[in-house]
């Protein structure tokens, strides 16, 4: 009686393993097309650590020839609210993936400057606008832990010491002395994005990039197409003060069409004036999609191609 139970339970045990081993084999036979879609979600990455060795994460999504960059937080706490943007705008594309044209690959890089985020935000990261203490001070927490201004150590008319607004600012001791600059450079020279937005805040506007080669006049399109359905006023130099190693200037003197959108206020996060500016680019740099009919005299060329 016994032993009938045990040939009972492993003729059970084997039909399950059978099961399985068919549902695995059923599901290898998917094809790659199908399996490539289903996988289509964000490619978080960690591109490198801050001083204080947080996380500077990337996160993809889709997979175009076009790239383009967005980059909340440079200025870390001081300007959290482009970092709920950025946040805000990677919920936005995991509930609408389509949003994204089939030739356009979006990052993000949500949070450049952590440290900054974490002494005003006091939390380790994803934070929303309700976890922002009400009494901060305004200043700190715009420097990364070595109390250098990012935006001034890039290798663009560098000097170390720099301006924002009346203050002297330390620009750190070299360009690309700071680990989190010198992580977007490095991002940046392997990606090669095809354009990039900055998100800060106050100045409500959104800005050209030049360094010492002027503007790219691509630069001025992309400005202008954001600013047109944002609503921002497009401007395209920064005078109020003089500055120098900032990212978006170095970013010009390579090439990179590159636009800072600076936020109205400190607080607010204006979504819906960005998103309109975001689908402008997007709509600026997407390719007209070919029929099936042409995919197929397409496809049809290539194998005759490969044939002779
Ligand atoms: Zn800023």
């Amino acid at each position: 009686m016994r032993t009938r139970q045990i040939i009972v339970v492993i003729l059970f045990v084997l039909l399950g393993i059978g099961l399985i081993i068919f549902f695995i084999s059923r599901d290898s036979d998917t094809p790659q097309e199908a399996i490539e879609t289903a996988n289509l979600g964000p490619e978080r990455k960690v591109l490198g650590l801050s001083v204080e060795k947080r996380d500077i994460e990337s996160y993809r999504y889709s997979n175009g020839e076009t790239r383009l960059l967005f980059i909340g937080g440079i200025h870390g706490g001081y300007e959290w609210n482009s970092v709920v943007l950025a946040y805000q705008f990677m919920d936005y594309l995991e509930t609408n993936p389509t949003v994204v044209p089939e030739n356009i690959t979006v990052t993000v890089i949500p949070s450049l400057n952590p440290d900054g985020v974490y002494k005003v935000i006091g939390k380790e990261g994803r934070f929303t606008s309700t976890d922002v203490p009400k009494d901060k001070s305004s200043a700190p927490g715009r420097f990364n832990a070595n109390t250098v201004d990012l935006n001034r150590n890039f290798d663009c008319k560098w000097q170390p010491e720099s301006k924002w607004r009346d203050n002297i600012v330390s620009a750190g001791i070299k360009p690309f002395s700071e680990p989190e600059a010198l992580v977007l450079k490095n991002f940046v020279l392997e990606y090669k994005p095809t354009a990039i937005v900055f998100w800060h805040s106050q100045s409500g506007a959104v800005y050209a990039s030049k360094c010492e080669d002027g503007i790219l006049p691509e630069t001025i399109n992309i400005m202008n197409v954001y600013a047109r359905a944002s609503g921002y006023p497009a401007v395209e130099s920064f005078d109020a003060y003089q500055t120098s190693g900032d990212a978006e200037g170095w970013l010009a003197s390579i090439g990179i069409p590159t636009i800072t959108v600076e936020l109205k206020t400190h607080e607010t996060i204006e979504f819906e004036e960005n998103l309109a500016g975001i689908k402008a680019l997007f709509e600026y740099y997407k390719q007209p999609s070919i029929s099936n009919e042409e995919k197929i005299i397409l496809n049809k060329n290539k194998s005759l191609t490969f044939v002779s």
